[in-house]
C-alpha cells in the first residue's frame, strides 16, 4: 500500500510503499525522548520526499544513524538506521490516514547499543 505522510507544518512530506506490519518503540538515548512508533522499512521504501529542503539532520555518537526533523515545526519524520544501513524508520505519527494508536509497537532494544 502506498502511503503520504507529513510533518505538523505540512511542508515535508513522504510518500511510503508498506505494508505497516513491522511497528516498533526503541529505547535507546534518543527514540525514548522522541516516544515515536515507527515503521521499520528498507530504504526504498520511500518513494519520494517533497520539501525535502526543510528537513534538518541531527546526528550523535556513531554518527551512522541520521534524525530527520522538520526545521520549521520539530516533527521526527524519519531516519536512517544504525544498525541496518539499508533501513529506515518512520514515524507512524505521521502518516495522514491511520491512526496510529491503533498500532501496538514491540520494544527495539537498542539500548545497550
Ligand atoms: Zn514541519
Amino acid at each position: 500500500m502506498k502511503y503520504s505522510a507529513s510533518c505538523h507544518c505540512g511542508n515535508v512530506k513522504l510518500l511510503l510503499e508498506t505494508d505497516l506490519k513491522i511497528v516498533k518503540q526503541c529505547n535507546c538515548s534518543i527514540c525514548k525522548r522522541k516516544n515515536a512508533k515507527m515503521n521499520i522499512l528498507p530504504k526504498d521504501a520511500i518513494i519520494s520526499i517533497s520539501g525535502e529542503e526543510n528537513l534538518s539532520t541531527y546526528q550523535f555518537g556513531t554518527n551512522v544513524a541520521k534524525h530527520y526533523f522538520c526545521k520549521n515545526c520539530g516533527i521526527y519524520t524519519h531516519h536512517q538506521r544504525k544498525s541496518d544501513p539499508n533501513g529506515i524508520g518512520v514515524n507512524i505519527g505521521c502518516i495522514d490516514d491511520i491512526d496510529s494508536f491503533q498500532y501496538d509497537a514491540d520494544v527495539l532494544d537498542m539500548k545497550n547499543k
